[in-house]
This record gives C-alpha cells, structure tokens and sequence, in this order.
C-alpha cells in the first residue's frame, strides 16, 4: 500500500528494503528444510539483529512500531515461523520490560534481549486459563518473608526451549485474601523451573514450543515486573500488540500464499492455457486479494490510530486470521494436487496459517471482546461513532 510506505522516512524505508531483500533472497530458500526439520533457526535469525530491528520497540512512536510490525509482514510472507520468534521476542519480552520494568530489570534484561544475545518467553496460558488472562490462573506466587515462592504450570509456551528468561504470570496470595496478578522475571536456570520436552506443532514448525512447570520458585522481591502487582494492566497492553503482531504475520502469511497462487496458476501448461485464463479462477482470486487489501488497511489504521484500543485490535486479529484461513485454503484448492504436495510449499502456508486464529487469543475469544462491549455498555460503540 503505496500511502502508508510514504509515511516512513528515507532510512526506514532503506532498512524494510533491506529485510525484504533478505526475505526474498535468502529466507525463500531457506523455509523449506527449517519447517521439515523444526529446527530452530539461529543464523537467519542474525542478520536480522545485525539490522537492529528490535530497538523499534523502545520508542513510543507509533511509527516506529509500524516499522517493526512491517518487518514481521515481511518476514511472514516466505517464513512465518521466523515471524513467530520475532513477535514473541518483540512482545512477550522487550515490550513488557520496556514498558513496565524498573529501572535495574531494564538495566539487567533490556539490552540484551534488543540485541538477541538472550531469547525471552512469556507464560500466560494454563490448563484451565487462556489468553483471556481473566480465567482463573493457578499459577500463585506466595509473598515470603524475602521475596516470592511460586508454583504452578504453563503451557504450549513459545521458545521456551531455547529461552533464557521468562516473564510468568501468577496470581498473587498474600496474608489477606486479595487476590491481585503479577508478572514474574524468572531465567531460566533458577530452581525448581522446568522447562519440558518441545512439543510436534502442525504449523510454525521452526518456533520451538514447550509446556513450562514451577515447583515452588524462590525468588526476590525485584523479580515483579515494575515491582507492582498490575498485571491485568500490563497482560492487557503486552496482548493487544501481541494480537498486531499476530494480524501483520495473518497478512503476510495471505500475500506469500497468494503470490505463490499466482505464480502456478500463470504457468502455461501443455496445451498452451493457464489456469488464470479460467474466469473462474480470476474471481476467486480476485476476491481474496480484496480481502486482504481491506484487512490490511484497517489493521494499519489501527496501528497508527490507537494500538492499544483493545476491541478495535480484537477485530483486526478476527479478520486477518479469517483472511489468511481462507486465502491459503482458496490458494490450495485452485492449485490442485501440486500445492498440496510438500515441494510446492503451499501446503505449508495453509498449515501456518491457522495459527493465527489460535495463539494470542482464539478467534472466539476474539468475537468475545468485541461482543462483551455490547453488552456492558447498552451498544456503546456498535458503529465506532
Ligand atoms: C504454537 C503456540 C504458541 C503459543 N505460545 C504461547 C506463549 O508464548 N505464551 C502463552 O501464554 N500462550 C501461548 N500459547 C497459548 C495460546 O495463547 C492458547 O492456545 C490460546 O489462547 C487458546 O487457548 P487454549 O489453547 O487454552 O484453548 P481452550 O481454552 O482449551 O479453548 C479451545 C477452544 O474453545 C474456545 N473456548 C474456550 N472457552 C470457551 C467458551 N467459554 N465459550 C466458547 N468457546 C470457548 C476457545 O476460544 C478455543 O477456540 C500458544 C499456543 C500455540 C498453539
């Protein structure tokens, strides 16, 4: 979208340039073997922090958030498991430190996060609790005399397998009865963290994820994120630009798709005929990328409106997971018995795409946020004026 990349000055521009010249040149070919093997991939990670692309996320301009965010459209049009480590090291851990830290948590963690010296992760998610946050949580840090004690289980926790610290989300029981929540720093060599064996994803195969038990941590009174038991607060602002992220990856995992539709579909096959001569074929294909053009200008509207305007995020996350379920699922079946074949890497777009109605809060949950308004507020909002 031509008006949007304007808005972005020479420099900014350059660098999305550069990581788009690595996407195309070098992340295309790459793909492939890292989603049959779910390796982690380290060395693609590296010329991306060579670029310095996580101090977008020390700004508060939200055109700098913008940058970033592009990054991981970019990123998730060839290698949206690439995509899937950068939001969850851009948002499940600067974002928070940045935004909520003390200034010795910042001092101890920050920097070397940006640089990607230390990989975080982000425990939300429990047996009984989603990324609701507002189900009941069984995670309970105890206040002890010097500090903190907690006990409980995490699940399906990104890069928790290759991470070095962990910011776990825990109810807080104190001596009275309130019941407040906090977010804890944990590294993840501290005793009495288990991080269990990575678990076999259908999608986003190079993301490494891995449940995550605490039988009784021990930890000192600086391990509270901001040294404040506001976690409500702070989940709320970690989640809805985790949804952003999640909607650019929907976006960009919808163009890879598309343009590798396009590519079969315009060969010319025996007879001389191609399959985008069909009219058919136009206005299907036609349709998705009116789809995706709409969820993608509004998604960009609200980065640069309000990003932290919870309904308006649910509805961006709700429509680019829609989008990108049905532009892989549209791309798979025009394509016929050569895109679900593993060589042609369509199949694998289909495959990560449905991630993006999953984590970072269901599509259900999604239409939960945006209906729970109507409700408590007599229609308040329907129209958004
Ligand atoms: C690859 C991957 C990576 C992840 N990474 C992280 C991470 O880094 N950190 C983290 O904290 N979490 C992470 N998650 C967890 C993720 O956020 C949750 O899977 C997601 O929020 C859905 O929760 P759930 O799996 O518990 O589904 P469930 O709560 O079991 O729900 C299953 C389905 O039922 C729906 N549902 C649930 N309750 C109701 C109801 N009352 N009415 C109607 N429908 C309902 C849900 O919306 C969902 O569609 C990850 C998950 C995956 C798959």
């Amino acid at each position: 979208m031509k008006n949007f990349d304007e808005l972005f000055d020479t420099e900014k521009r350059a660098l999305i340039n550069k990581v788009a010249v690595y996407t195309n040149d070098k992340l295309t070919h790459e793909a492939k073997y890292f989603d049959e093997t779910s390796e982690f991939p380290k060395e693609l990670l590296t010329p991306l922090l060579e670029q310095n692309i996580f101090s977008f996320l020390l700004s508060d301009e939200k055109l700098d958030l913008a940058v970033f965010l592009e990054i991981i459209r970019i990123v998730s049009k060839k290698f949206a498991s690439l995509a899937s480590i950068l939001l969850t090291q851009g948002f499940y851990a600067i974002h928070p430190l940045n935004e909520f830290g003390t200034k010795k948590q910042k001092e101890k963690y920050l920097g070397e996060l940006v640089s990607g010296k230390k990989i975080g992760a982000f425990g939300l998610s429990e047996e009984a609790a989603d990324s609701r946050f507002n189900s009941e949580l069984k995670t309970i840090a105890w206040e002890t005399e010097d500090g903190w004690e907690i006990s409980g289980s995490k699940k399906y926790i990104s890069d928790a397998p290759v991470a070095d610290v962990f910011l776990i989300v825990a109810k807080i029981q104190r001596s009275s009865d309130s019941m407040d929540t906090g977010i804890f720093i944990i590294d993840s060599n501290q005793e009495g963290l288990v991080i269990n064996e990575p678990m076999n994803k259908m999608g986003v195969r190079s993301l490494p994820v891995a449940s995550v038990d605490l039988n009784k941590v021990k930890l000192d009174k600086n391990s509270l994120l901001g040294g404040v038991t506001e976690g409500s607060r702070q989940i709320q602002s970690v989640m809805n630009l985790m949804k952003l992220a999640v909607s650019l990856q929907a976006l960009g995992i919808s163009q890879g798709s598309f343009e590798k539709g396009m590519d079969y579909l315009s060969l010319v096959r025996r007879f001389g005929n191609r399959l985008i001569d069909n009219q058919d074929i136009q206005y299907k294909m036609a349709d998705l990328r009116a789809s995706v053009y709409s969820a993608e200008a509004f998604t960009r509207q609200i980065i640069l409106t309000d990003p932290q305007d919870t309904i308006e995020v649910a509805v961006a996350k709700l429509l680019t997971a829609n989008v990108a379920i049905e532009t892989t699922e549209t791309v798979i079946q025009l394509t016929g018995g050569y895109g679900y074949m593993k060589d042609s890497e369509i199949e694998r777009y289909v495959r990560d795409a449905k991630i993006t109605a999953i984590y970072g809060g269901s599509s259900r949950s999604q239409k939960e946020i945006i209906a729970k308004h109507w409700i408590d507020n007599r229609g308040e909002k329907y129209s958004g004026n």
